[in-house]
């Protein structure tokens, strides 16, 4: 973020940070989950910590300020020191919670979420309903007080470490299929649910089939109204989206794309030297500046108040482009090293095996590429409708 754009105010509040993190942490305190945790509390009584949560909820309460959270980020990355808990808990979960829960479930689940003492996975994508979400067949039928839920979800990421999931089922089978949909909580640890991890092509099993068979949840779970569950949907995806095209992480990325140049060779000599990858890492770099700058812009207008239209689709685009491209880069650079990155030998390169292998995912997860230029071409450019999606 800019200097010109920091206040006096800006500059004293990045000392009193510094002067916190001086006090409060020390790196070796990563290694003690109840270390992070009790700094995290202290962060959070500072106000440098989930700032847009009420402090009743576990959160600071504090007026939006993008250079303020932009400060933090920096001296906390600068102190290798923990900022929120990650996952999609806090990124999607809660804020959905704060926006359509009731009192009882905002009380009950957000402070743990924002502990990190529960997590989540998000049960919404099936054999057959992914880009077209809404057709989705799970059903839940509200019996004695309870939902009973039956149906199969699939690439319910992460669903063998969750404690709950937040599930999209069909409850009123006989409206039109956007708003037949109710969007239910259900604890994960519970006879009739039967979790199958899938193994990918990077060796690791994150995404997992879900099974339920009479799957029972309290009546009370369910957020926002009966068949209500597609619009409350939508506010976990928008965040879904924002968490996807954040800009923070695409410097970082950038950079270590340089350092792995520098380190491969073209035709005897540094690869960085090289001038037509130059020209696509300076082509690269122009839309990394472009995001970030645009990143900032909307950060500013968000705290005036401002939400301009459809910028987590183009900002979902920008940052899967981005990943794609590094990831294609790094693989030129690498070529073959890329099957062996794993060895010894090429040990510091072992990330990149996952970069490459994770980065199509990305684009693919929270809605794909193709269905965010739809919306763009028809919310934003007014184009007709894609007739295949509209039914
Ligand atoms: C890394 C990752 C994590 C995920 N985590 C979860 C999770 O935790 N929980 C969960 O519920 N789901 C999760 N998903 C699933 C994800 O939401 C779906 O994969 C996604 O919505 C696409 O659905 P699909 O795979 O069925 O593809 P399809 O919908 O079958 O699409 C196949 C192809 O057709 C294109 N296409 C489809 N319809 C149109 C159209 N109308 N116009 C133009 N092109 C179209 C798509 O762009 C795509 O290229 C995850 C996916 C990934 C990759």
């Amino acid at each position: 973020m800019g200097e010109g754009l920091q206040t006096e105010a800006h500059r004293a509040f990045r000392d009193e940070v510094r002067a916190f993190l001086a006090t409060e942490w020390r790196p070796e305190m990563a290694r003690n989950a109840a270390a992070v945790a009790a700094f995290r509390r202290r962060a959070v009584e500072q106000g440098y910590l989930y700032r847009g949560f009420p402090r009743a909820l576990g959160g600071s309460e504090q007026p939006t300020d993008p250079l303020r959270l932009e400060i933090i980020r920096q001296e906390f990355a600068m102190a290798r020191a923990p900022r929120e808990v990650t996952g999609l808990g806090v990124s999607m979960v809660a804020p959905t919670l704060l926006e359509w829960g009731t009192e009882e479930q905002k009380q009950r689940f957000i402070p743990p979420t924002l502990a990190g003492e529960i997590t989540w996975a998000q049960g919404y994508s099936e054999p057959g309903s992914g880009s077209d979400l809404a057709s989705l067949v799970t059903k839940a039928e509200l019996v004695d007080g309870e939902w009973v839920v039956n149906g199969h979800k699939i690439w319910t990421s992460n669903a063998f470490r969750a404690d709950w999931f937040f599930v999209l089922a069909r409850t009123e089978p006989a409206a039109p299929k956007h708003q037949g949909i109710s969007y239910l909580l259900i604890q994960a640890r519970q006879s009739g649910i039967e979790i199958k991890r899938i193994r990918q092509i990077s060796g690791k099993a994150d995404f997992c089939e879900v099974f339920f068979e009479d799957v029972r949840t309290p009546a009370d779970l369910i957020v926002g109204e009966r068949g209500a569950g597609w619009t409350v949907s939508r506010t976990t995806l928008k965040h879904e989206r924002n968490m996807v095209g954040s800009a923070a992480g695409a410097r970082e990325l950038f950079d270590r794309l340089l350092r792995l140049a520098e380190r491969r060779r073209i035709d005897g000599r540094p690869a960085l030297e090289d001038p037509v990858l130059r020209q696509r890492l300076v082509t690269l770099e122009g839309f990394v500046e472009s995001h970030i700058a645009s990143n900032e812009h909307q950060l500013l207008a968000g705290a005036r108040g401002e939400e301009p239209p459809l910028l987590g689709q183009l900002n979902k685009i920008t940052s899967t482009n981005i990943a794609d491209e590094v990831a294609q880069i790094a693989m030129d650079l690498m070529g073959e090293d890329l099957l062996r990155a794993a060895d010894p030998d090429t040990r510091s390169d072992a990330k990149w095996q996952q970069q490459v292998l994770g980065s199509l995912g990305l684009a693919i997860a929270g809605g794909t590429s193709n269905i965010q230029r739809n919306v763009i071409a028809e919310r934003g450019l007014g184009l007709p409708r894609d007739e295949g999606a509209a039914q």
